[in-house]
């Protein structure tokens, strides 16, 4: 059921049965000469509608700007600095629990949102709030990606030209394909991007004049069905799988001794003291993310 399309009431009745939630987050930035500048968010949106029709779950509104700078050079691409996207999705996931939804699918198109999006759920986590992950639909199914095309391309390719054919074909420029991949970058191999082991590149255009990656002539009707079938079969499954487990199994596990430090302190230690590196709120102390990544980094 999608949120927006309800009445309070009718959410009433949902939460006193149901407590997931399906966010679709996506990017509006340039997709090379032959797909729409909304292919991320068109794509998020549709596996999310799909899996929320299959198993009944709450699909909310989708985030359709993400965290894009690389993408920069081409027209019309938009993007938010990474704190902004963070703290956006970290509110509006606790507007989600305070209604009393427990756990939460970030359903992902956009690569450059990851990191971003996994530290959000820790913050949530760590606060044992709400249980989110990020879920990010090729990565879901890389087998499958590999055994359909040879140059998948991590942007603009035949990945995503597939499931826009599946969604929204009338959106497929047929006519720049080819453009696509010869003004492109068609094999990663060639990027010359790694230098002795250091990867040189920040934005999309040092690798690829167009912003294209991979081969997207390399595509049919039957692929992308195929494609999105079985992404969105990843999506029903994770959802079910969510579903079933035990709310006190997805919370942090309580710590070793119930009294940590106790015995170096001679056991006058207050109980329940905070970790340091952590406000009540959730938030961390310091520039580094849990994670390891810089809050400025982005894919
Ligand atoms: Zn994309």
């Amino acid at each position: 059921m999608e949120l927006a399309d309800r009445t309070w009431p009718e959410l009433g009745a949902y939460v006193a049965e149901e407590s997931v939630a399906v966010v679709p987050l996506g990017s509006t930035e340039q997709h090379g000469p032959h797909l729409p500048l909304a292919t991320d968010h068109l794509i998020a949106e549709a596996l999310a509608t799909a899996a929320a029709d299959r198993t009944g779950f709450l699909r909310t509104p989708t985030v359709d700007v993400g965290v894009s700078p690389h993408h920069r050079q081409f027209h019309g691409t938009m993007w938010v600095d990474p704190p902004a996207f963070r703290d956006y999705v970290e509110s509006f996931t606790r507007n989600l629990a305070y209604h009393g939804i427990d756990r939460v699918v970030y359903v992902n198109a956009h690569g450059g949102n990851v990191p971003h999006l996994r530290e959000v759920g820790r913050r949530l986590h760590r606060a044992g709030e709400v249980y989110a992950i990020e879920w990010m639909w090729d990565e879901s199914i890389p087998g499958l990606v590999d055994e359909l095309f040879a140059h998948n391309g991590p942007h603009a390719g035949p990945k995503e030209t597939a499931m826009i054919t599946h969604i929204a074909p009338e959106l497929v420029r047929e006519g720049e394909l080819e453009t696509a991949r010869d003004g492109g970058l068609v094999d990663l191999a060639d990027s010359g991007s790694v230098v002795h082991g250091a990867r040189t590149n920040y934005d999309a255009i040092d690798n690829s004049g167009n912003g294209g990656f991979g081969d997207p002539t390399d595509v049919t009707p039957e692929k992308a069905e195929r494609l999105f079938e079985a992404a969105a079969d990843q999506l029903v499954a994770l959802l079910e799988w969510l579903d079933a487990q035990a709310l006190e199994d997805l919370m942090p596990a309580a710590h070793v001794d119930p009294q940590p430090g106790s015995a170096r302190s001679g056991g006058t230690r207050a109980s329940g003291a905070q970790p340091s590196s952590v406000h009540p709120d959730g938030t961390q102390s310091g520039s580094t993310q849990s994670d390891g990544t810089q809050p400025g980094s982005e894919r």
